[in-house]
């Protein structure tokens, strides 16, 4: 099947002779080839929404408003036919794909609010007859570029807020797993958005680098790895262009020796082979403090032969297949190389491997891949360092609270961490002494709801400005502040001093 683009308002063929393949992961086979723009592509897209922009900005926000309630009922409506092609494309288990698609549909939820959001401030009479208010703009034309692991959910953490703004909005959307934008794309232009208000180029990094070039693009959302980020917020603002990027994490479960064991092992069995460790807020890291750290390994590895792995289609799997060949064996190769960096291999996923058929193996078969547990693991070791992005749990054991503490702020990242503990006084520290920008207490994925917004620290964001909620909001509009005076003409004089308010 061939992946279009989607420009002002109906699908449209790639000519630019460049595409790549989409794979079923669980399978292994190639189901798609996605058109990959040029530059030229980009700029066609870019031209459309710009012109688009122009009365979408001046539309009533009340009809905004209506538009986003249709489209909230559409995708209500879609569930379904979304979360099935983000099993199809991306590997993950249909109750993880609902998931996805319900925290997508708070977006939307919370951007039908829109007339409230912009309303602005008023003061009236600051100094006598003078009024001042702010009203909020939108800025035009913005893009949002998107990664694999929630082909729906993020494009719509950024759509929905930029359009309701009044903005007209390019997605760029994982190659890996394309085809849900264009679902939304129709949904959209059934909702009766204005065609190419919403516009999709597909593509990899020239159509990326088109976007953040181009003089006509306003704003930048990406949500990527660490490296693209810092890639993307360098290019983008050195074109004149406000960016947000959000990047990549290494998120840390800080266990206290009064926790309470099994909850903490049933917590990080979830969050860290959930969507089989291709979350930026999965745990990749148990911080296990003084005595909880054996009985807390025993529990989760315990736990760990209950995830029934599979096809994410099949109702009885838990846990996915990873989303490329490529990407399965790398993770496979941190595992492998553990032993040796003096680790301890608790559990080991390459016999999660076979169930992708043809032993898992180099030439065939899904790309899946076990859940693994590695205790003893410290800074400077790989497995700690990077982001594995994968079904790989790795456990570090301190001695204290306080070097749980400094152990996650040594860490560059600064996404997502949790803390399990019965005591209220010291989970108030934590939450006050811990550098990172999103906290669970004994909440182990602390994504925020649509109404507060999303956004780690240090390496894990690049801009100043969180994505979604009000954050989201601020970014998508510029403020403007206009002061107002109507004299009356018989009262006018000439005054040359500076304009104070007494
Ligand atoms: P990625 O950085 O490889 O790709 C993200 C997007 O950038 C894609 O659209 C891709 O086409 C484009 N891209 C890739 N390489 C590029 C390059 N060299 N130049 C320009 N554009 C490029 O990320 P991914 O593998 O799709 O997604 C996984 C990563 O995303 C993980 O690091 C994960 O932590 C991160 N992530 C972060 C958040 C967050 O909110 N912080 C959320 C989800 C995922």
């Amino acid at each position: 099947m061939a992946i279009t683009h989607w420009i002002g308002g109906r699908a449209v063929a790639g000519t630019s002779g460049r595409s790549g393949p989409v794979f079923d992961p669980a399978r292994g086979v190639q189901t798609g080839e996605v058109a990959f723009a040029t530059a030229a592509e980009v700029g066609d897209a870019v031209k459309v929404a710009t012109e688009a922009a122009e009365s979408w900005r001046e539309s009533a926000v009340s009809r905004r408003a209506a538009l986003m309630f249709r489209l909230r009922e559409l995708i209500d409506g879609h569930r379904n036919e979304l979360a099935a092609a983000v099993t199809a494309e991306h590997g993950k288990v249909r109750s993880d794909a609902l998931g996805e698609v319900a925290r997508g549909l708070d977006c939307v939820e919370f951007a039908c609010g829109i007339p409230q959001l912009l309303k602005g401030s008023h003061s009236a009479d600051v100094s006598a007859g003078i009024d001042v208010h702010t009203v909020l703009q939108p800025l035009g034309v913005v893009a949002g570029i998107t990664p694999f692991n929630f082909p729906v959910m993020v494009p719509l953490w950024m759509l929905a807020n930029a359009m309701a703004c009044g903005n007209a909005f390019i997605l760029k959307p994982s190659e890996k797993d394309p085809s849900p934008s264009i679902l939304l794309a129709e949904l959209i232009a059934e909702a009766g958005f204005p065609d190419g208000v919403f516009n999709v180029v597909q593509g990899d990094v020239d159509a990326v680098n088109a976007l953040l070039t181009h003089p006509d693009v306003d704003a930048v959302s990406f949500v990527g790895s660490t490296p693209v980020a810092r890639h993307v917020y360098e290019t983008g603002t050195r074109h004149g262009k406000r960016v947000q990027a959000l990047g990549g994490a290494k998120n840390h479960m800080v266990v206290l020796p009064d926790a309470d064991i099994d909850a903490a092992a049933d917590a990080a069995i979830s969050a860290a082979y959930g969507s089989a460790g291709e979350r930026c807020m999965a745990i990749s890291v148990v911080v296990a403090v003084g005595s909880v750290a054996d009985p807390l390994v025993q529990a989760i590895s315990r736990r760990i032969p209950d995830v029934v792995i599979g096809p994410g289609n099949d109702e009885r799997s838990m846990m996915g297949p990873l989303i490329t060949r490529e990407h399965r064996d790398r993770v496979r190769s941190y595992v492998d190389g553990a032993t040796q960096a003096g680790a301890t291999v608790v559990v080991d996923g390459s016999a999660g491997a076979a169930v992708g058929g043809a032993d898992g193996g180099a030439d065939g078969g899904g790309f899946f891949y076990g859940c693994s547990l590695i205790d003893g693991v410290e800074p400077g070791m790989s497995v700690y360092d990077d982001e594995i992005f994968g079904p790989v749990l790795s456990v570090v054991r301190v001695r204290s609270y306080d070097d749980a503490v400094a152990l996650v702020n040594a860490n560059p990242y600064g996404n997502g961490v949790a803390l399990f503990t019965r005591d209220g006084g010291v989970a108030r520290q934590f939450e006050r002494e811990i550098e990172v920008g999103m906290v669970g207490i004994n909440v182990p994925i602390p994504v925020p709801v649509a109404w507060h917004s999303f956004g780690g620290w240090k390496s894990s964001i690049f801009g100043d400005s969180a994505i979604y909620g009000p954050d989201g909001i601020r970014f998508y509009t510029q403020p403007k502040v206009v002061t107002t005076r109507w004299p009356d003409p018989s009262s006018s004089i000439v005054d040359l001093g500076f304009p104070t308010h007494h």
